[in-house]
């Protein structure tokens, strides 16, 4: 038992304590995006934090848009959203919200408070407001208009609602505590006059409410009992508090910080995406190198992975930095098992059979994945003339070079023993055609088992092979950079490599959009959802095969 306590993040202890005091009956959690951009890596642990603590509890999650500032928002940011949650698997039921559906709620709210005595209606320009509310070191100054009457506040706000007044000449301030050390406590904005069209609705206010104000009040409305967010609203848990205590709601929800997912030298901030995106740096907010989830989900990375992720990653309060090798590494453990092993040679050169018959062809049969045999197996053509990769051929190998050199002998992976008698250069000097003669009793799963060989490579028939074009990606900015220069200075000109003369064997017709394999050697893969067709094959590498890193837990 104890050690079950101790292996439980802190948000859960929390949770686990409000239920045993019976503070709740049930656990309500949201998410509450902000419909101004996609969503990336870092929304994906707040969104499965969320969603996995309701599931637990046999709780709810609430998916809301918090579009409280029409500035920035645009509708095509909520489909995009509504996507990405649903892709990650989190299961907010049969309907989600909108925060401006709580407007007449906030407005009323905010009338209570003028009536409470808790609000007034401030004259003070933004910058005045500013140069009052003080320093860390020094108290702010009250305002002016601090002691008007509550009628008089009530008739001003009234007005305020009904346009009489114009941009920016007045704002609803709450009443707290100018001499308050914590400044967000120093008669906060609660409501500004601005004259936007909201894409919810539309011209109804001209007025809004504040984030900290406005806030409080949605995770009220909704019932949620957990509002978990990240650690910069750490200082603002106490007007969140306020703002619920002075409100008298029945059941106050209660604000939990916890630490941003970072990436070590990966870009995640909305901002600098967004400048990526409008200066054509990369090919959408889906690009592959980005790590927005459209751009995970397009490159080919499953959601599994990305769950597992998290797992590793924990929940904490104290700021670190996770690795994306990390990440990489949960998803080989998601495709090992799950991806078909194919073959595909990405940089070709022929190899020719000499003792091969000329018009012979043989189908081998395949497993799809020798870890796992529910995959079944496959028949894969085998004739006079195969690619391989351009480096399983060396004219002058180095010491341990195992593949393909003049004399020497290699298996081709689940076929026969070769080899390398000859091989051709064009007139710069680049061999195009290796040479090679066969054995025909070491046919892989004939019962051969002779002379040994230590090297392995993989091929694809070149009568059936199929053309494709293969993105190989790197970070986007250089190794060991935190942040994208303004200027580009420190952009990874090899960030996208494309390799457009790749052969798959022939089992490759059948692709999908979104399909993911093994390509035996080289990574795995999937076909992209933007770009590929039947007739012009495109993959992107998701990651490739090897791994520097270890977990030390799994
Ligand atoms: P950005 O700072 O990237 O522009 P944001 O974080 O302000 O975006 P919101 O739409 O306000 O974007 O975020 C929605 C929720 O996602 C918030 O509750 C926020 O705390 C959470 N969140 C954002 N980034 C991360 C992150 N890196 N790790 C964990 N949670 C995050
Ligand atoms: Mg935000």
């Amino acid at each position: 038992m104890e050690s079950e306590a101790v292996s439980r993040n802190f948000i859960e202890q929390i949770i686990d304590k409000d239920l045993e005091e019976g503070k709740y009956d049930k656990i309500v959690t949201r998410f509450p995006p902000e419909p101004n951009g996609y969503l990336h890596i870092g929304h994906a642990k707040s969104i499965i934090l969320n969603s996995g603590l309701a599931k637990q509890y046999s709780g709810k999650f609430n998916l809301r848009f918090d579009d409280t500032n029409p500035m920035k928002e645009k509708s095509e940011y909520v489909e995009s959203i509504l996507e990405d949650v649903k892709w990650l698997g989190a299961d907010f039921g049969d309907e989600f919200f909108y925060a401006s559906d709580y407007f007449d709620a906030m407005y009323e709210g905010a009338v209570k408070l003028i009536k409470k005595g808790k609000a007034f209606v401030c004259d003070l320009s933004p910058e005045e407001i500013r140069e009052y509310r003080g320093t860390l070191k020094e108290p702010g100054k009250e305002s002016p208009y601090r002691d008007r009457s509550i009628e008089e506040n009530l008739n001003l706000f009234e007005r305020m609602k009904n346009g009489e007044f114009p941009d920016g000449s007045k704002v609803l301030r709450a009443k707290i505590d100018m001499a308050s050390p914590n400044i967000n406590m120093r008669d906060p904005v609660i409501y500004r006059i601005a004259r936007m069209t909201h894409h919810n609705t539309l011209d109804k206010w001209c007025i809004y409410p504040m984030y900290d104000f406005a806030h409080p009040i949605e995770d009220a409305v909704e019932g949620v009992t957990h509002s978990i967010c990240t650690l910069e609203f750490e200082d603002h848990r106490p007007l969140y508090d306020w703002v619920v205590q002075e409100l008298e709601f029945e059941h106050p929800p209660k604000q939990i910080e916890f630490a941003k997912l970072y990436l070590q030298n990966v870009i995640t901030g909305k901002r600098y995406i967004k400048k990526l995106v409008e200066d054509g740096v990369v090919d959408g907010w889906d690009d592959p190198r980005l790590v927005s989830i459209s751009a995970l989900r397009r490159k080919g990375v499953t959601p599994e992975a990305i769950r597992m992720f998290m797992d590793l990653s924990g929940v904490s309060k104290a700021n670190s930095v996770s690795d994306m090798a990390m990440l990489e590494y949960c998803i080989r453990e998601d495709l090992k098992m799950k991806a078909k092993r194919m073959m595909a040679v990405l940089d070709p050169i022929k190899l020719v059979i000499d003792n091969y018959p000329d018009e012979e062809s043989e189908l081998i049969e395949i497993e799809n994945n020798q870890e796992n045999e529910k995959l079944g197996t496959r028949m894969v053509s085998f004739s006079k003339e195969l690619y391989i990769e351009r480096e399983d051929f060396m004219e002058e190998p180095p010491k341990k070079y195992f593949r393909l050199f003049p004399g020497n002998e290699v298996r081709l992976k689940n076929a026969y023993f070769v080899t390398c008698t000859d091989f051709v250069k064009d007139d710069e000097g680049r061999v195009v055609e290796v040479h090679c003669t066969y054995d025909p009793a070491t046919k892989s799963g004939s019962g051969f088992e002779g002379r040994k060989v230590k090297g392995t490579i993989h091929w694809v028939d070149a009568k059936t092979a199929i053309n494709a074009t293969v993105r190989l990606y790197e970070n986007l900015i250089m190794d060991g950079d935190e942040v994208l220069k303004d200027d580009y200075s420190n952009l990874n000109p090899n960030s996208l490599t494309e390799l457009k003369n790749c052969k798959l064997e022939a089992a490759f017709t059948d692709t999908k959009p979104g399909e993911r394999f093994q390509f035996l050697r080289n990574g795995f893969f999937c076909a992209d959802s933007k770009d590929f067709t039947k007739e012009h094959q495109v993959y992107n590498r998701i990651v490739s095969l090897k791994s520097s890193y270890k977990p030390n837990k799994v």
